[in-house]
């Protein structure tokens, strides 16, 4: 049998594909599947629409990721497949501190419990990085190949099945798009997902997060000018920090609830603003400094509330999904709450693997089957972890005893 590129992905070739959103799952799949069609897959043509302008604001971007290779994230691999990890790490936080730092519990006196630092993997030259959110999104807007059109602040506002055999586009400016492919990854509040998939809902993952990120002119206060994590206050507080730059950090002080609390974004009101720094100082009062030094220095036009929101992930080879030539990448498929702290390395994922799959398969039914059964199972995993994630930051008493003994059994034998 002839297995080569060309003989493969006859199917793919002249398909015309619009990606709706250029985060980080749509942005990995066009420069992968450009790279893809440096040696096979040629004439397929790209257009993605995204509905932010290029260059988004600290409100939206303004917090830092974890990019690993671990077994479960592979950030750092898909960055590395897709060429951009020559320069990344430097560019990232930990890249640029002579100590890199790494995920760390703490008790409430930031007494450390334990921390983590990933062992080297071969071939990468670094096992993970802490990057600015906006950082990443720059490099990878950069790594886009001016053949391949990205029309900002057009937003994908409608999507339709063509008696063709097309999917039909519509665009917030008026305007219609045809494609043989729609990829669509417009993120965990997915308007596509809201139109094709309209049970398919994000749930309630149990805990409310206050967030912001704290700005320092003379450098951000130890231990979180390196490290980032948990800080356990066993009281049923839970509290994240990490640094985003040399200036400035992250916090979010949370809590378990029934049920969800009223999204708040920025720009918020004054007296929404004090509200919400009183509430934080006072759910953490029990964390000993630089908690409260963290919360008072907060950047009001990052303050937020936001509920911990997940999703399964779905299949596309059931073909209960109509139109059959919409495929669902990274948040749109299977969200995350931030708890999961790898959302953006299986978006990453994502993206190139549905890239090298369009490449590779000899029809689309073959290709989506097997970005499936990689994407499903790391998704799934992500979605268990991050709720063990939720009750370790939460728990209280004995329960939090038993899981810090636990953690120390898993770093002793991994
Ligand atoms: C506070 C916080 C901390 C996090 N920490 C980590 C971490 O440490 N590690 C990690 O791996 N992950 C982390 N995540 C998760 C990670 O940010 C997301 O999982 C990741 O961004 C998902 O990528 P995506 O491309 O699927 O979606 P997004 O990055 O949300 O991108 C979706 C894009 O689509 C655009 N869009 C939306 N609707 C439309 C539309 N209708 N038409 C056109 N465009 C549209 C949006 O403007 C956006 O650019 C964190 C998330 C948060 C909120």
């Amino acid at each position: 049998m002839d297995d080569s590129p060309s003989a493969l992905n006859q199917f793919a070739a002249g398909m015309r594909i619009i990606v709706a959103g250029a985060g980080i799952a749509g942005l990995s799949f066009v420069i992968a599947l450009r790279k893809q069609r440096l040696t096979s897959c040629t004439h397929i043509t790209v257009t993605v629409y995204e509905r932010d302008p290029r260059e988004v604001s600290i409100e939206r971007e303004g917090y830092s990721l974890s990019i690993r290779s671990d077994g479960l994230s592979g950030g750092m691999q898909a960055l590395n497949k897709l060429g951009l990890l020559d320069s990344m790490p430097a560019a990232s936080y930990t890249g640029s501190q002579g100590n890199a730092g790494g995920f760390t519990l703490w008790d409430k006196d930031w007494n450390e419990i334990m921390k983590m630092k990933s062992s080297p993997i071969e071939g990468l030259p670094a096992p993970s990085m802490r990057i600015a959110r906006n950082v990443l999104r720059r490099m990878l807007v950069d790594a886009v190949s001016s053949e391949d059109t990205i029309h900002w602040m057009t937003t994908c506002t409608g999507v339709a099945q063509l008696p063709s055999g097309k999917v039909q586009v519509q665009l917030s400016n008026g305007q219609v798009d045809d494609c043989d492919l729609l990829v669509a990854a417009d993120g965990a509040h997915s308007r596509i997902r809201s139109i094709l998939r309209p049970d398919d809902n994000l749930s309630f993952a149990a805990a409310v997060c206050i967030a912001g990120n704290s700005r320092f002119l003379s450098g951000v206060p130890e231990p979180v000018n390196r490290d980032w994590g948990c800080v356990l206050s066993g009281n049923g507080t839970g509290l994240f920090v990490s640094p985003v730059d040399q200036h400035s950090a992250v916090w979010s002080v949370s809590y378990l609830a029934e049920e969800p609390r009223k999204r708040m974004k920025p720009p918020l009101s004054n007296q929404d603003i004090d509200c919400l720094i009183r509430e934080s100082l006072d759910r953490g009062k029990s964390f000993a400094q630089p908690f409260r030094t963290l919360v008072q220095a907060t950047d009001p036009s990052t303050l937020m509330v936001l509920n911990a929101v997940d999703k399964q992930p779905f299949s596309h080879a059931g073909r209960n999904q109509k139109p059959v030539s919409v495929v669902f990448i990274g948040d749109s498929n299977h969200a995350v709450s931030p708890f999961a702290g790898n959302g953006a390395n299986m978006a990453l994922m994502d993206g190139w693997e549905l890239a090298e799959q369009i490449c590779k398969s000899n029809s689309l039914p073959d290709a989506l089957a097997a970005y499936d059964a990689s994407s499903m199972p790391r998704s799934k995993s992500t979605v268990r972890m991050s709720h063990w994630s939720i009750a370790l930051a939460h728990a209280q008493g004995w329960k939090l005893t038993l899981y810090i003994y636990l953690l120390r059994l898993v770093k002793l034998f991994f």
